[in-house]
């Protein structure tokens, strides 16, 4: 058989490589709250701009937790004690959430197609007709692990409804405190990204990996709905960045968000795509590639970009084609000192 080119130019131009693989050509994006110095008028900037801190994602989910706290979540009166009502009620307003969010994201990438493979990381489709996944097919795969992790995040957030409406729960009032308020906000996304680096290494540790992550790890080609592909017990981990509120004081608003964030970011992250593109004139730089990679490479990326950590312990692959020989070089040298420990 022909060796396949090692450059290909797809229908859209971009160039891929052997696996079918396409790179922008930028390092993987780091927050500016990472820059060694700070770099405050670039902060300044991520802080206000179109993408950045606030836009447009965490704007989109602050406008979800008003409405759903609103109109969609139960009388706090009803939540004194576990019943099935108004945990039903919960559930189901989560269920038509990820229902909602996930497939339009889905639907938009890769039910419709709408800006085919332009922009996207592996030049594969979500895999049908293989064995690996549950009902050979990825994507309905993926669908199922979601409910169950939609039932579970649900389990958290109705633990901490129970606990506001017992008066237990470290309560913070923004009428006396509006400051603090709108600060611990902010802070949410850096503690759910720390909490994640740390539980990511916890369920890498190989007795975990093999009985836990691997599942999540069958998605090497990511899509949408792989975000919420996990195993129960990763479920039960990965959520519980939202017990935080259980120690810090916190209004209901910020625990939802916390819930949120960790239910419907992943539809993004695992996009796959790096660019969400509206026709010639506009795109929205979606920056995931640090994910990507690290359903690719599996050893690396173990946190998100706005956390330090990978930097500190070494494991920051950041795309470029140094980075990618830094790392194959440390995983032949590893590889070298256990067969030498073995022999
Ligand atoms: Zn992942
Ligand atoms: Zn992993």
């Amino acid at each position: 058989m022909a060796k396949k080119p090692k450059i290909t130019i797809d229908e859209h131009g971009q160039e891929r490589n052997r696996r079918g693989e396409w790179w922008s050509g930028r390092p993987v994006f780091l927050e500016p709250v990472l820059d060694d110095p700070l770099n405050f008028p670039k902060i300044f900037k991520w802080l206000t701009g179109f993408p950045g801190f606030f836009f447009p994602w965490f704007a989109i989910y602050m406008v979800l937790i008003g409405v759903c706290y609103v109109w969609f979540t139960p009388e706090l009166s009803r939540m004194e004690t576990f019943q099935l009502g108004w945990m039903g009620e919960i559930f189901l307003r989560n269920l038509v959430l990820i229902w909602v969010w996930t497939g339009i994201i889905h639907l938009w990438f890769c039910g419709f197609k709408m800006q085919g493979r332009l922009k996207k990381y592996n030049a594969n489709w979500q895999a049908k007709n293989n064995a690996t996944f549950l009902f050979s097919d990825q994507v309905w795969d993926n669908i199922f692990w979601a409910q169950v992790g939609t039932l579970i995040w649900t389990g958290y957030e109705c633990f901490l409804w129970w606990g506001y409406a017992n008066g237990w729960m470290p309560y913070l009032d923004p009428a006396e405190h509006p400051i603090l308020f709108c600060l611990l906000m902010m802070a949410i996304p850096f503690w759910r990204n720390f909490h994640f680096y740390w539980i990511h290494r916890l369920i890498h540790w190989k007795p975990l990996y093999d009985w836990v992550h691997f599942l999540h790890h069958k998605n090497v080609n990511v899509g949408p709905w792989s975000g919420l592909a996990m195993h129960p017990v990763e479920h039960l981990i990965y959520f519980s960045c939202m017990l935080i509120h259980v120690i810090v004081p916190s209004h209901p608003l910020h625990m939802m968000f916390n819930g949120f964030q960790t239910a419907l970011g992943p539809a993004v992250s695992h996009s796959g795509f790096d660019e969400i593109v509206f026709g010639d004139e506009l795109a929205l730089r979606n920056d995931r590639y640090m994910h990507y990679l690290h359903h690719r490479y599996h050893n690396v990326n173990f946190g998100e970009s706005n956390v330090p950590l990978d930097k500190w312990f070494g494991s920051l692959h950041d795309g470029t084609p140094e980075s990618d020989e830094h790392f194959r070089k440390l995983h032949t040298e590893r590889a070298k000192a256990m067969r030498g420990r073995q022999e």
